[in-house]
């Protein structure tokens, strides 16, 4: 039967394919496909964990203290009933024999299709013996240890595929760049969550934030993903694959075509030139960089070299290496390094020691960026030793993430000077003139912002966070996505203030949100002054045709309008105008 979910649209173009469903418990366990000869094998591996759990679970029956609650005891027993249950067992083994698939996955499937019977249950007494079942599946999955990422073992996968998934971690999102994925559809996520961010930068159409698409959606159901509009339409007619086939070849046309302007320099219609740059979450991305055509590295998001290291920080070298490699590889264009920006949706495996913002019940106002840098200072001078020595291979500038304080900006120069004296004392070269600059993305900031103008070679604003902290709208959750608002107008006043004082005290700025980005909004930041954006590269040929188009002086008065409304109908009127000129 046909149906069509609705989501918010993360990045453009459009996708089809078959779902390739990703089931909640199954993020952690491995997938693929077994070869037939190692099919009973695989079998013996399931009866093996489950005869470990069988002993696991005689053992804690043995060790209840004699004063333990009955229930305890009745709990175990209850375990161990579902470990023998056939609907577990047998049709586990089933799924293990007839679509060949690994043990954890054919358990995690069949937990998921357990699940869906339990939830349509009316008895609330047997409704939670689902929670049942799922311990029971976690001590197998267990047992049966040594589980990776997702993205490592979804071998099988074949290149029409389209991940659908309750939602995915940036870190898992990025083991991805290596896979050949159509498109991606998760429940859960906002437009510029971290992971909405990973989809983009991998180029193809994704939807967020579409309400119970992983229980919808079942295996293997042919979906249209439309990233335009983060609409997901399962099982469609004929009629509308055609249309959506046909609205797939005209879309690559339209990308051919924007190719011829890769070449051309970046100036508006009066002549005023603008650096169009890339953000970049990994060295090998400054090749997409270069081939879109961008002037720079405007955004390096280090903090993604941090992830999937499951047991250890990376070292200097091997920090130093990524930095050399994308400096090497932008060939003399400048390469903004932003120093680690974790916490919030972007968590890490290991932080090494008394991070704590795990635990943070509020981790996006908590120890994140630099805060965290600061509180680590011998990880804060590592990676800036790193970077200081990939700027003798090119031209770097860092960029410090989230500031808000004179404190926090004084000691991080400090910590830098430091970082600057001990590659002094061991005799290693770096750029002594490397530039200093900040992201403007708390409110503070912007609102504070001599404190800034005063201490930093640059600035560029990170328009996410601005908005997150400025609305007080999680960037990653869909329950609020809907008043994530990039044109409300305390944020346009906050970019407008930012880039007008930037100007009159000479300190150049960019924009490497994802505003910069978003070709519709590409002639109000340029009417607001902005000369330098930065963005993922395969938006940047939309946005440089927005600029070829556009003349400054005429969008001085609708931009001034925009400015000058409150109410959204004026400020939409205004914005209409701003198209238009
Ligand atoms: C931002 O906040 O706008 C930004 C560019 O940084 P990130 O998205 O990595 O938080
Ligand atoms: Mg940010």
């Amino acid at each position: 039967m046909s149906f069509t979910l609705h989501g918010i649209p993360v990045s453009r173009g459009i996708a089809i394919g078959r779902a390739y469903l990703i089931a909640p418990a199954a993020l952690d366990v491995d997938h693929y496909l077994i070869e037939p000869a190692r099919i009973e094998g695989e079998v013996e591996r399931f009866r093996a964990a489950q005869r470990r759990v069988h002993e696991e679970l005689d053992t804690l029956r043995a060790d209840l203290a004699a004063d333990a609650p009955s229930e305890m005891g009745a709990f175990i027993d209850v375990h161990a009933m579902i470990l023998n249950d056939a609907m577990l067992v047998q049709e586990t083994i089933d799924l293990i024999r007839t679509r060949r698939y690994n043990v954890e996955w054919a358990l995690t499937e069949q937990l998921e299709r357990l699940s869906r019977h339990f939830d349509d249950i009316e008895d609330e007494y047997l409704r939670e013996r689902k929670a049942d079942i799922e311990q029971v599946v976690e001590r197998v999955l267990k047992a049966l240890a040594g589980a990776t990422g997702i993205a490592d073992n979804v071998h099988g996968a074949c290149d029409e595929m389209i991940v659908v998934a309750h939602d995915i971690a940036p870190a898992d999102m990025m083991q991805f760049k290596t896979q050949t994925f159509q498109g991606f559809v998760t429940d859960l996520g906002g437009r510029t969550s971290h992971t909405a961010i990973v989809a983009r930068s991998l180029g193809i159409p994704a939807a967020v934030g579409v309400q119970h698409a992983s229980a919808l959606i079942r295996q293997d159901d042919l979906i249209i993903v439309d990233g335009d509009h983060g609409i997901v339409i399962v099982d469609p007619a004929p009629i509308v694959l055609e249309e959506y086939s046909y609205r797939q070849s005209e879309k690559e046309l339209e990308q051919r075509k924007l190719q011829r302007l890769k070449f051309s320099p970046t100036q508006t219609l009066c002549g005023t030139r603008i650096e169009l740059c890339a953000n970049i979450e990994l060295p090998d991305d400054a090749r997409a960089a270069i081939e879109s055509g961008a002037t720079g590295v405007g955004l390096f998001r280090t903090e993604f070299l941090f992830m999937n290291h499951k047991d250890r920080m990376p070292e200097e070298e091997e920090q130093f290496g990524a930095y050399r490699r994308a400096v090497e590889l932008m060939n003399g264009l400048p390469v903004t390094i932003r120093t680690i920006d974790v916490g919030a949706d972007k968590p890490l495996d290991s932080m090494g020691g008394g991070d704590g913002y795990e635990t943070a019940a509020n981790p996006a106002l908590g120890l994140r960026a630099i805060r965290w840098s600061l509180s680590e200072p011998q990880m804060f001078l590592t990676q800036l030793r790193a970077i200081l020595r990939a700027s003798a291979f090119g031209k770097v500038k860092i960029l410090i993430p989230m500031l808000a304080h004179a404190q926090e900006i004084d000691q991080t120069l400090d910590l830098i000077r430091e970082a600057k004296r001990q590659l002094d004392d061991a005799g290693i070269a770096y750029d002594p003139n490397v530039q200093i600059g900040a992201m403007i993305e708390i409110p503070a900031a912007a609102i504070a912002l001599p404190l800034f103008l005063k201490r930093l070679d640059f600035l560029s604003i990170g328009t996410n966070d601005l908005i997150q902290y400025t609305l007080a709208i999680d960037r990653a959750d869909n329950a609020v996505a809907h008043l994530y608002d990039p044109l409300h107008p305390a944020v346009l006043h906050l970019i407008a203030f930012t880039l007008r004082e930037a100007k009159r005290a000479g300190v150049p700025v960019s924009v490497c949100g994802e505003m910069a980005g978003d070709p519709a909004l590409t002639r109000l930041l340029l009417g607001m002054g902005l000369t330098e954006f930065s963005m993922h590269p395969s938006q940047l040929l939309e946005v440089k045709q927005e600029v070829l188009r556009s003349h400054l002086k005429t969008l001085e008065k609708p931009v001034a309008d925009v400015l000058a409304s409150f109410e959204p109908e004026e400020v939409q009127a205004a914005l209409k105008r701003v198209a238009l000129v």
